[in-house]
């Protein structure tokens, strides 16, 4: 037992604990949730606690289903939302095979499996997510009709008695109650949307981070009697949710991105990394955008990113170098526009953080930036400029990511298959699917 482990059984006891939830993620992003009773604790520390693999997307085959999910006792937190008496706690777990191995299929190991490739090429991999959501009235989501946002609010609007506000105000407190600091919360630019930016953290505890996010938003959103969601485009004719994520890699206490005196003060690194994201990312989009909404969203308008781009002061570029003072070089960071609030940040992070590692490790070539709005270019003057588009539709991205040598090799080959035959799946159900638009558009016509 180490002091960690102890802390946890030493803090159950003392805070009268009643439930300890383990948490980890599947394939596809879903949190699943076990609820442990407190005396179970030491022995799923020591051995794991055994469950079904097969039960959960993507995790194991059916004969080899026993699987144990061992919990990271640097992960326990006590969850507010649960009341102060007789309290709720979580911890993440990562998941072994019956011998006791870290699991392949585990998306928490691909990304723990990046980063130890980064730390051995001397990194430290910091993020730092931007993420976007609607707000929503619950009792609009039952019938057919579309979902009606909470308010009429635009970008950065302080809206007078609105919901949002008071819904941000309750969020962030929860979420600084569970250890996530929260930078910046503001109104977006859709009716009812909202943005939440959590602190810089290292890529893995940003994840972590990512999904107890998500269920303390839910959480929040349904005591005030609202729904909140990531779908990536909830409405055709208002800007997306992105979870745009800025990326910085660090040498000790150096920030290895920067370098006086360059352009926009980027380092050789950096400008490796940029080119090994914006190369390889067809091939990962499946991963970063992963659900059949998410191309409404990357082909919508909106402010999402379309092309292979990077920019300074551009909200087109996919790629963005933002801004920051000149003596702050600690600060040095690229920002990914591509990836929806719906991703799994495991293995988008996974997947992210490997292309750049890529281009730095083969010492890739920036490609020149772009200044110009890429949207209101002609598809000549794009092509000419080398901004190839992302994949059009899922099944674009699927065709991508079969083909990537890469993504197979940082996924690892069984989270690759399992993740694929998913978005498969996905892609011939909605294929099959005669739509709205559809009916409305033809059926008085033809
Ligand atoms: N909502 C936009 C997106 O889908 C981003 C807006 C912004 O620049 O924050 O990526
Ligand atoms: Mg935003
Ligand atoms: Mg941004």
């Amino acid at each position: 037992m180490d002091r960690q482990q102890e802390f946890v059984l030493r803090t159950i006891e003392e805070r009268d604990i009643r439930f300890v939830r383990l948490w980890f993620t599947d394939v596809v992003g879903s949190l699943k949730s076990v609820a442990l009773a407190p005396a179970e604790v030491e022995g799923a520390f020591e051995e794991g606690l055994g469950f079904d693999g097969s039960s959960i997307e993507g995790l194991s085959r059916i004969y080899e289903s026993d699987m144990l999910a061992q919990p990271d006792p640097s992960t326990f937190q006590i969850l507010p939302w649960r009341g102060e008496k007789e309290p709720t706690s979580r911890m993440f777990c990562d998941i072994l095979t019956p011998d006791g191995a870290p699991s392949a299929a585990d998306p928490r190991n691909v990304l723990k499996r990046q980063l130890s490739v980064a730390a051995d090429m001397g990194f430290t991999c910091y993020t730092h997510p931007e993420i976007e959501f609607y707000l929503l009235k619950s009792d609009s989501l039952g019938d057919q009709g579309a979902p009606v946002p909470v308010d009429q609010g635009g970008y950065f609007d302080h809206v007078p008695g609105g919901v949002g506000q008071d819904f941000r105000r309750r969020a962030v407190t929860m979420l600084e109650s569970v250890g996530i600091s929260v930078e910046f919360s503001h109104h977006e630019g859709g009716p009812g949307q909202n943005e939440i930016d959590l602190r810089y953290a290292d890529a893995l505890q940003t994840a972590d981070n990512i999904m107890t996010f998500r269920t303390v938003i839910k959480e929040v959103a349904l005591q005030q009697g609202i729904y909140a969601t990531f779908m990536p485009k909830p409405f055709s004719d208002q800007p997306g949710s992105g979870m745009h994520t800025h990326f910085s890699l660090f040498e000790g206490d150096a920030n290895a991105f920067y370098e006086a005196g360059q352009e926009f003060q980027l380092s050789t690194t950096a400008r490796q990394f940029m080119a090994g994201i914006l190369r390889h990312a067809p091939e990962f989009t499946a991963v970063t955008n992963q659900f059949v909404n998410s191309y409404k969203r990357l082909w919508g308008g909106g402010e999402a990113p379309s092309y292979l781009s990077w920019g300074h002061n551009n909200r087109s570029a996919l790629l963005r170098v933002p801004l920051y003072k000149p003596n702050k070089g600690l600060s040095a960071r690229v920002e990914y526009r591509g990836i929806d609030s719906a991703a799994n940040p495991y293995l988008s992070y996974a997947v992210l953080l490997g292309a750049g590692l890529k281009g730095i490790r083969e010492g890739y070539e920036l490609p020149p930036g772009a200044e110009d709005d890429v949207w209101s270019l002609s598809a000549a003057e794009r092509r000419a400029m080398g901004h190839d588009p992302l994949p059009g539709s899922l099944h674009d991205a699927i065709r991508s990511m079969e083909e990537s040598e890469l993504v197979a090799e940082i996924l690892g080959e069984q989270v690759f298959e399992n993740f694929l035959r998913n978005k498969r799946d996905e892609w011939h159900e909605y294929r099959q699917n005669v739509s709205p638009f559809e009916l409305n558009r033809y059926l008085g016509i033809l």
